[in-house]
Parts: C-alpha cells; sequence; structure tokens
C-alpha cells in the first residue's frame, strides 16, 4: 500500500452538512490546504428540509452563507400544534424567534459554493484509521491508498467510521421512523408562513412552507419490520404517507404529500446515541476529532441536530485557528478544547430530543396523559430557550 504524503493539512471525512460547514469555517479562518473526502460521486442533494432556528442562522451568519439561505426561504410566523387525541389547539407565536424550513440541497450548494474549487473530492470512502507510536494517525481509503494529514475531522454520519475508531458504539434505534418529503406548487401555494404540527395517537406530523412553491412535511410512526424494503420506492412511500395523513383527518396534508417530488420522498429510522459525559472524551484522540451527527446522533424532535453540526464547526475552527498545525501538541490540545466546549450542549439537546419524541409520539397511554395533560398547557416560547445558544462570530482575517 502506498502512503501518499498528502498535500492536505486538514483532512475532513464527509461532505454532508457537518464535513462541507467544518471546510468553510476553516476556510474562513484563513487556513490552508483542506479537503473533504465525500464517499458519493457528487453532494448528496436528496432529502427535503431541515428546520433551522435562531442559533442555526448565528452559524450560518458566522460562515457567511446566512443571507444567501435567507433569501431563498421563507421566515415562519407561528407553530400552531393540534391535539388529535384530546381535541386541544395551541399557537406559538414566533415574534422573537428566526425559524425557516431550509431545503437540505439548497444548504448544501450554499455551503460547497463558498468554498474554494477542488475543496471537496467525490468519490473516496475512508475504511480505516490507524495511529502511529508518535501519535499521529494515518487514513486509509477503500482503494487501499493511504494519507497522513496534520488533522483528521470526522464528518461521516451516524454511521461513522472515524467515531467507531475512537470507540463509540454503534448508534441506538429509537424505534420511530420518519417520512418526509417536499410538496410543490409551481403556481404558488396558499399556505400562511407557520407550521401546523399534529400530535395523533402514535403519530406525529407537521407541514408548513420552505418558500413560496415548495411545502415541507413529515409524519413519524413506530418503525414497522417492512420499513427498509419500501425506503427506496418512492411511490410506495408516498401512498404510505398520504394513508397516514387521512388517518390524521388533514385534508390540506393529504394535498402537500400528494404533490410531493419524488427525490424529496424518505422514510429514515431514528438513531441516537447520548453523548454522556463519562464518554464524552472519546471524541478526540491525538489528531482526530469528530463533529456533527459522527459525535452525537440525535432524533430529530427538536429539529437541531443539522443547527448542532453547524455550532461544531464553528467552535472547532475557532480553537483550531489558534494553534501552530506544525505541532502536534498544539492539535491535541485544541481539539481537547472543542470537545470540553461541546460535550454538554450536545449531551443536553440530544436527551432533550429524545424526550419530546417519547412524549409527542403519544403512543403509550402515559406519554400520552402527560403530553395532553401537562405538555400541551405548558407549551410557549419559553421551551425554545435551547435556540439562545450563540457559537459567536468568526475572527476573518483580511
Ligand atoms: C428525519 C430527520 C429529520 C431531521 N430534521 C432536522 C431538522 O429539522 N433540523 C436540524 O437541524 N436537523 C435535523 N435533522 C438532523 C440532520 O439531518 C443531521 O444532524 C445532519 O444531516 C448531520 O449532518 P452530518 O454532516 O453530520 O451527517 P450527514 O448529513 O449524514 O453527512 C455525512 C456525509 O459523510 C459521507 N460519508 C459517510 N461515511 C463516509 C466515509 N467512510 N468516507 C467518506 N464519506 C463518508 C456521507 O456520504 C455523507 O455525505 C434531521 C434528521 C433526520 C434523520
Amino acid at each position: 500500500m502506498a502512503l501518499m504524503q498528502s498535500k492536505s493539512k486538514i483532512l475532513i471525512a464527509g461532505g454532508g452538512i457537518a464535513g462541507l460547514a467544518t471546510a468553510l469555517t476553516l476556510h474562513r479562518l484563513g487556513l490552508k490546504s483542506i479537503t473533504v473526502l465525500e464517499q458519493a460521486n457528487s453532494l448528496r442533494l436528496t432529502g427535503a428540509c431541515l428546520t433551522i432556528w435562531d442559533n442555526g442562522w448565528r452559524a450560518l451568519d458566522a460562515m457567511g452563507v446566512g443571507d444567501t439561505l435567507r433569501r431563498e426561504h421563507t421566515q415562519l410566523q407561528r407553530i400552531d400544534t393540534l391535539s388529535t387525541t384530546s381535541g386541544l389547539t395551541k399557537c406559538i407565536d414566533l415574534q422573537h424567534h428566526e425559524m425557516r424550513l431550509v431545503q437540505r440541497k439548497k444548504l448544501l450548494v450554499a455551503l460547497a459554493q463558498a468554498l474554494p474549487s477542488n475543496t471537496i473530492r467525490f468519490g473516496l470512502k475512508i475504511s480505516a484509521i490507524h495511529q502511529r507510536q508518535d501519535r499521529s494517525s494515518i487514513v486509509t481509503l477503500e482503494d487501499g491508498t493511504q494519507i497522513s494529514p496534520k488533522v483528521i475531522i470526522g464528518c461521516d454520519g451516524v454511521n461513522s467510521t472515524v467515531a467507531k475508531w475512537l470507540g463509540f458504539g454503534p448508534p441506538n434505534l429509537a424505534g420511530r421512523s420518519v417520512f418526509q418529503g417536499l410538496g410543490n406548487f409551481p403556481q404558488g401555494h396558499h399556505f400562511q408562513p407557520k407550521t401546523l404540527e399534529i400530535w395523533g395517537n402514535g403519530i406525529t406530523a407537521a407541514f408548513g412552507p420552505c418558500n413560496e412553491t415548495d411545502v415541507f412535511w413529515y409524519l413519524s410512526r413506530k418503525s414497522l419490520s417492512s420499513d427498509a424494503e419500501i425506503s427506496y420506492n418512492s411511490t410506495i412511500l408516498q401512498e404510505k404517507a398520504r394513508h397516514l395523513a387521512e388517518d390524521l383527518g388533514n385534508k390540506e396534508m393529504v394535498e402537500v404529500i400528494k404533490r410531493s417530488t419524488p427525490n424529496s420522498l424518505s422514510l429514515t429510522s431514528m438513531k441516537y446515541r447520548y453523548l454522556w459525559p463519562f464518554i464524552a472524551g472519546k471524541a478526540q484522540k491525538g489528531n482526530v476529532t469528530v463533529v456533527g451527527d459522527a459525535m452525537h446522533p440525535m432524533t430529530p424532535e427538536l429539529g437541531q441536530g443539522g443547527a448542532l453540526a453547524l455550532e461544531d464547526s464553528v467552535t472547532l475552527g475557532k480553537c483550531l485557528a489558534e494553534v501552530d498545525l506544525e505541532k502536534p501538541a498544539e492539535i491535541e490540545a485544541a481539539l481537547k478544547k472543542y470537545v470540553e466546549h461541546r460535550k454538554g450542549r450536545a449531551f443536553e439537546i440530544g436527551v432533550q430530543s429524545s424526550v419530546s419524541g417519547i412524549l409527542q409520539s403519544g403512543s403509550w397511554w402515559l406519554p400520552k396523559l402527560i403530553r395532553d395533560k401537562v405538555v400541551f398547557n405548558r407549551l410557549s416560547p419559553k421551551m425554545l430557550h435551547h435556540t439562545g445558544y450563540d457559537c459567536g462570530p468568526l475572527q476573518i482575517l483580511s
């Protein structure tokens, strides 16, 4: 096997949200020779939307792409929630918040376009990492090529090879799966700038506009053994989701689902792994660390997984920009500092997301009772305090 003496000082595994955001942050901070290795042959532009809240926008602004994405996505004014089991409704006013449903492909394209050309190398999969006696690490690609950069950042998602090498176990299955899609209204839709969340009996659903022509929707329910089989068939996904929306009795949602574009449709099994304080230290070893889902996969009920990846990127960038990349001890200290900054937040949001999921889905009598008798009455903007997090701006070198 040839050891390729890569010119890249910083190697990022994975070109999803975390990988591109980390590369862009480092680039804006003036760091040179950054390479993103993505296993797919192009940006993965399938999928629907991410809810991005205030904390995510602050990170996107730090990266310089916030306004581009604002222009393409409607700011939402309210969240209406309806419990079909109790018949109760509640409205949360978002006047003090910035919340938009951001199309995943537009987010990836905005991040990728802001990077110098040739930063992302497609069709290259990391298959292993080895640590040498001097604590530097070698990355092996699937084709046998070996690379020895100064820093290795695993942004390779929920089933991360890098996280596994660092000693993390596989993510846990939450037992629920989410259908998602994007309804397209080429002549414009009539929906107000708000989301409607529906809490049913074992089913949670929501929909709301991303922009003037596209409306995002999702439906979550208990996972079924047939899910893996149907998840590649957009016609079946659409039909199953439509039936669930019909069961919830919402005709507008049924219409949005009918108008879904095939490549926006997905069915995903929810996975999580809590970054317990006593295992968080695993997120760094020598010159290797992880960002985004590779570090803290979480269920999507708080709509924060992607935003946390953006916050991670900004924090990691700031830690690395302070040190001399020719000095391994300084790199190691910077990565330790990054993990120390992020571990509490990732743990807290991961646990909150799971609890929210159990309560919202209302599939057992006790969570359903708590949901309809306690949580519903307390729904208020105060529950959004976690969106107040500010990862801070970047000191851009002129
Ligand atoms: C149903 C659902 C709804 C969600 N809703 C929201 C929401 O509303 N708001 C929000 O903020 N977040 C949300 N999230 C979470 C968000 O999607 C993730 O947190 C985010 O995509 C994580 O980005 P990532 O870059 O860490 O991982 P990914 O997006 O999974 O990217 C990982 C990349 O690494 C590549 N890769 C993997 N292995 C290798 C390898 N060995 N070598 C090279 N490349 C590799 C993959 O091809 C991929 O491109 C949701 C998640 C789900 C499942």
